[in-house]
């Protein structure tokens, strides 16, 4: 497996908001969290990005210990996460956003800006525009693009379709395919679990900090007890 997390528990203060969850995702995959509000899905990916640290448990990547690893060397190892709320600096230009992504790395990073703007056309067109005057979807579409040129191995996703109009989520879940097909290992928690299971090879149900159930995405997609929890019952 290429990210794993096995049997981790994360408090705050004395509240347990993670109790021993187990996720692995294989390279190549595409694999979503899904669960209700406060189950845990977002303290899973700080826990990941080295955002939180764990009472007990670890996190591999690439089958090495990377636990107590600080979050900024993470981003050096090919772990990326593109914030929930989308993180963008408003002030600063698209491309200005684009090079922020990318601080970690030297030399020649104009290839990079090309690979998203032709994932991205809209970003192209907008480029020399603050970050802060774009729409919500162009906002997203930022928050990953920037996310990419640290040349993540796993891409982290935190509800990418947040507060978005249906036809932009639609436009966003083809472009994380997009990326996947081109070779990056995606990890997206989501609350609009009808389309991330449709996108997801795999999925895990959260439930309070725990798994709950685990299976490709069609099966969950297709099973009645989810589907009547978490896809409005229809
Ligand atoms: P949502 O879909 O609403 O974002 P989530 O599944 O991502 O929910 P988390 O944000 O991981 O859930 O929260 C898990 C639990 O931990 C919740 O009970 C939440 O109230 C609690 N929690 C999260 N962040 C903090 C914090 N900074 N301080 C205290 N408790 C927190």
């Amino acid at each position: 497996m290429l990210l794993e997390i096995d049997d981790i528990s994360v408090y705050y203060g004395k509240i347990a908001a993670l109790k021993g969850v187990t996720v692995a995702v294989d390279e190549g995959e595409i694999v979503a969290l899904i669960g209700a509000n406060g189950a845990g899905k977002t303290t899973t990916l700080k826990t990941i990005s080295g955002l939180r640290s764990v009472a007990k448990g670890a996190v591999r990547l690439a089958g090495r210990d990377i636990t107590n690893v600080p979050g900024h060397e993470r981003v050096a190892l090919g772990l990326c996460q593109a914030p929930e709320g989308r993180g963008i600096f408003p002030g600063l230009t698209v491309l200005e956003n684009l090079h922020m992504g990318s601080y970690i790395r030297k030399g020649d990073v104009s290839a990079d800006v090309e690979r998203v703007f032709s994932l991205f056309p809209r970003l192209k067109e907008r480029q020399k525009q603050a970050g802060g005057t774009l729409s919500g979807g162009e906002q997203q579409m930022l928050a990953i693009g920037r996310a990419l040129m640290a040349q993540p191995k796993v891409l982290l996703l935190d509800e990418p379709s947040m507060g978005l109009a249906p036809k932009i989520i639609q436009q966003i879940f083809e472009i994380i395919q997009e990326i996947n097909e081109q070779g990056v290992t995606v990890l997206l928690v989501e609350q609009n679990a009808a389309q991330a299971l449709a996108l997801a090879h795999r999925a895990y149900v959260l439930e309070t900090g725990r798994v709950v159930r685990s299976a490709t995405g069609r099966e969950l997609l297709n099973d009645p007890s989810v589907r009547a929890a978490y896809l409005g019952g229809d």
